[in-house]
């Protein structure tokens, strides 16, 4: 690897103190949800860390993201799959890999072949929509349960609301329906995510289910001062041209481009090809403590307008003002950061 190459390092120390702050905060166990890469901060490297810290249980959305886990041979840990997924073998074939059942119909289709009931976890929709047992099947659901009487390895739901007194209700109507289910049935119980472990208590949950506030990035309405944030996307100038020699940069003709009182472009090895959107074209990045802008992104590499402190080797940060990033490219943290690809490692530090 190059030492100009673009890295993602994440702290451990900061991941640690998020996840002990997490656990300390509600009283209860941690489901890390590492998709989407744990949101780009590498998902081999965090379900490593993080279960060498004690944390059991991994949710990924894919199966594919559970085989990247299984890949690791770590032992006594459990994987959850959040989505419906098609293929069962992996859970006849992998007893500590679990899954979510998203609808009534899931959940008689697996029983009809065979998956013990000690790796699904049933999910209650409570209006969201997007998955879990519907309200309307609740009624067949107890009867299914008492008449089979079956034992599950979880119970959960989804706090999708963005307004408190919502989040409350679904809090209430959860507890009603467990207890209406059993509570001797299931061995987990888990409804938060990041913006419901901040907002409400879950008493009656063992466990909350969280991603983007392990990690640190948080969201505006859900802000907590004592998360830390753990990810720096860094890399090094590869080099730095005169403008008065060139034409072009990159591919854009430098009169295209507003060059202003610039005299020198740095380029550096990072492109859309990295997943570093085109659309961040415009933001600033960091260079020797100042502000420089990136003006151009092509597939393999970025340039930056510098001044003449800048020099060949100097390092280089990208994302380091989240909020300017965001409003920039109009999307969340952990959207932009999950794009990033495996062109780019992953280092703890
Ligand atoms: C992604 C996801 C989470 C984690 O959400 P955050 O807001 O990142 O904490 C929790 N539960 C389910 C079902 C998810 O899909």
């Amino acid at each position: 690897m190059g030492l100009k190459d673009f890295k993602i390092k994440v702290s451990k120390e900061n991941i640690l103190h998020n996840y002990h702050y997490l656990k300390k905060l509600r009283n209860k166990e941690i489901i890390a949800v590492v998709k989407a890469n744990a949101y780009g901060h590498g998902i081999e490297n965090i379900v490593r860390f993080l279960s060498e810290n004690g944390c059991k249980y991994f949710a990924v959305a894919r199966e594919c993201e559970a085989e990247k886990i299984l890949k690791l041979k770590i032992e006594n840990i459990n994987i959850i799959i959040l989505e419906t997924i098609d293929e069962i073998e992996i859970l006849k074939n992998n007893k500590n890999i679990h899954m979510v059942i998203n609808s009534f119909k899931d959940l008689l289709n697996l029983l009809d072949k065979g998956v013990s009931t000690q790796q699904l976890h049933l999910k209650l929709d409570f209006g969201f929509g997007r998955n879990g047992i519907l309200e309307k099947d609740f009624f067949k659901l107890k009867e299914l349960i008492r008449e089979k009487n079956l034992k599950f390895k979880g119970l959960c739901t989804h706090v999708f609301a963005a307004d408190y007194d919502d989040m409350i209700l679904i809090e209430k109507r959860f507890s009603q329906m467990l207890k209406e289910l059993g509570d001797e049935r299931f061995e987990i119980i888990h409804m938060q995510n990041s913006a419901g472990v901040i907002s409400i208590e879950g008493e009656f949950c063992t466990h909350i289910r969280c991603g983007t506030i392990l990690f640190g990035l948080q969201e505006i309405g859900y802000y907590d001062p004592c998360i830390k944030r753990a990810f720096k996307l860094n890399g090094r100038i590869l080099d730095v041209k005169d403008i008065d020699d060139l034409k072009y940069i990159g591919y854009e003709k430098k009169e295209n481009l507003n060059i202003g009182k610039y005299r020198k472009v740095a380029k550096i090895r990072l492109g859309y090809g990295d997943g570093f959107s085109k659309r961040s074209e415009g933001i600033m990045s960091i260079i020797n403590n100042k502000k420089f802008k990136i003006v151009h992104i092509s597939m393999d590499s970025s340039f930056i307008l510098v001044d003449d402190s800048v020099k060949e080797g100097d390092n280089i940060e990208i994302f380091h003002d989240l909020e300017e990033s965001i409003n920039h490219l109009k999307v969340p943290h952990y959207e932009f950061l999950s794009c990033i690809n495996d062109r780019i490692k992953r280092e703890l530090i």
